[in-house]
């Protein structure tokens, strides 16, 4: 999967960082690397070249993770020597980049923790992000949000041997072979960090993470809309039922969090407080 030149789309601005034909139009370079790519009617292209080592390292963030990649450049560029993934989001929680595309380009997540290192949602099976989870520790729990985002799962297991959750409503296919099946929609504490919430709605089995009352991890069920400038869910995204994902939507006003981490979409950060507010909004909407 590497970019080819000859097939550059036409909407690109001139120079050296392409988007060509092979766009799958997952969003992951627009949330990511913002100042460079824009979303069209049916895919992205860059829209300013970048020009500073700041843009041009979420460039090359953005070209490792796309989950097809459909990123390229015109001259060989050498990757900038500090980008490396997991990178570091904030406190100890890392994006996994490598997207893959069996997850239509799903972001996945790694939480670095004394307890046991996690990984939330699969990303490829990459040399150089499994080495890397390996330096930092490798994985002890893998969590999986819903049935859409395992990816390579199976591939992490097996090398790492970590115990894999996931709720039995979305344990199709080959996630039928997960470790920890969850059932309900109550609750259920892997340990004294990290809380499982089921949230059916967009798929049947879907649930969030709540890391430490700050970071909840909310796979396809809720993200931040730019436009909207709230949290929202994704209405014609919804697989199973809109109304049902509206009252788990109104569970998650229970907890605490500052953080929103999607599988899809863009992540925030906001003050308790402010989150709570926006996720009303965002209930109220969804009504
Ligand atoms: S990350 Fe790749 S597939 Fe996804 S929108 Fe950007 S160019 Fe297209």
């Amino acid at each position: 999967m590497v970019a080819k030149s000859s097939l550059r789309l036409a909407e690109n601005i001139a120079g050296n960082f392409y988007v060509d034909q092979s766009c799958i139009d997952c969003s992951t370079c627009n949330w990511l690397a913002p100042e460079s790519f824009k979303g069209a009617a049916s895919n992205s292209f860059v829209h300013n070249q970048p020009d500073s080592a700041k843009s041009i390292r979420q460039a090359q963030k953005a070209l490792i993770s796309c989950p097809v990649g459909a990123i390229g450049t015109e001259q060989k560029t050498a990757i900038d020597a500090q980008l490396r993934f997991p990178d570091l989001i904030a406190d100890n929680v890392f994006h996994c980049g490598y997207h893959a595309e069996s997850s239509f380009g799903a972001t996945s997540y790694f939480i670095q923790r004394q307890a046991g290192n996690i990984l939330v949602d699969s990303p490829r099976f990459a040399g150089a992000l499994v080495k890397e989870i390996e330096r930092m520790g490798g994985l002890d729990i893998m969590f999986l949000t819903h049935r859409d985002d395992i990816a390579d799962h199976q591939k992490y297991a097996d090398h790492f041997g970590c115990q894999r959750f996931i709720h039995i409503d979305d344990a199709v296919s080959s996630a039928g072979e997960v470790e920890h099946k969850i059932t309900g929609s109550e609750p259920f504490e892997i340990d004294d960090e990290l809380v499982i919430l089921p949230v059916s709605g967009h798929t049947k089995g879907s649930a969030c993470l709540l890391y430490q009352e700050s970071f909840l991890f909310t796979g396809d069920h809720l993200a931040w809309n730019i436009e909207a400038q709230n949290l929202r869910a994704f209405r014609t995204a919804c697989w199973y039922d809109w109304s049902i994902q509206t009252t788990s939507m109104k569970t998650l006003l229970d907890y605490k969090f500052e953080w929103v981490l999607p599988g899809h979409g863009r992540r925030i950060n906001l003050p308790a407080a402010e989150m709570q507010k926006s996720l009303v909004k965002c209930i109220e909407w969804m009504g």
